[in-house]
């Protein structure tokens, strides 16, 4: 596509600032999404971490959630930790909506009080070595489908994950220096947008 893509990042709630630099950083037109009105617009969303059940909440209002829900079965859409858990096919711990276009499953909070917070390298398919993830409050992705490629994972559970146009991490790749996870994403609208 000629023109730079325009790239919404959902901010409602959680940490959607600093996606939003580090997109634009790697060349994106970036829009901070508050209203669903402003879904039209976009070629792709990220949905950052947070508290998933406070994003619900907020979704509840003028027909975002529904709005929301169409847009994720079409476009392309990155979702971070709670945004993970939002794009899942099943969430547990304790059971809860979600949009269920990712052919996964879920547990919230899954790595319990101790290992609740923790920054840990390991190996990735993403070319240029191991990745550095910080994980906050972190969920499990406890089953994945037959269309899902893993790109890396923390002691055998994947931790990023890529169904076609949809990528999601269990981790904040916003808070670490490495711009890969975020490139792949372009990629991945770049991609979407020229095959239209
Ligand atoms: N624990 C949060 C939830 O269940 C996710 C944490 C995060 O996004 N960093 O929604």
């Amino acid at each position: 596509m000629s023109h730079s893509p325009a790239i919404g990042v959902l901010a409602l709630q959680g940490a959607f600032e600093i996606h939003a630099k580090r997109l634009a950083e790697l060349g994106a037109t970036t829009t901070l999404v508050r209203k669903p009105g402003q879904l039209g617009a976009l070629d792709a969303l990220v949905i950052p971490g947070g508290e998933s059940t406070t994003f619900l909440k907020h979704l509840e209002h003028a027909g975002f959630y529904d709005a929301l829900d169409a847009f994720v079965h079409a476009k392309p859409v990155f979702g971070t930790c709670a945004g993970c858990i939002l794009l899942a096919k099943e969430v547990t711990n304790p059971p809860q909506r979600s949009f269920g276009v990712l052919d996964i499953d879920v547990e919230r909070n899954a790595y319990g009080r101790q290992n609740d917070s923790a920054i840990l390298t390991s190996e990735t398919s993403l070319p240029g070595g191991p990745l550095e993830m910080v994980f906050i409050r972190a969920p499990r992705i406890t089953r994945v489908g037959p269309s899902v490629e893993i790109l890396a994972t923390r002691d055998g559970n994947p931790t990023l994950i890529r169904q076609g146009r949809l990528l999601a991490a269990t981790f904040h790749p916003e808070l670490t220096e490495d711009t890969r996870v975020h490139q792949l994403f372009l990629n991945i609208v770049r991609e979407v947008s020229s095959s239209l």
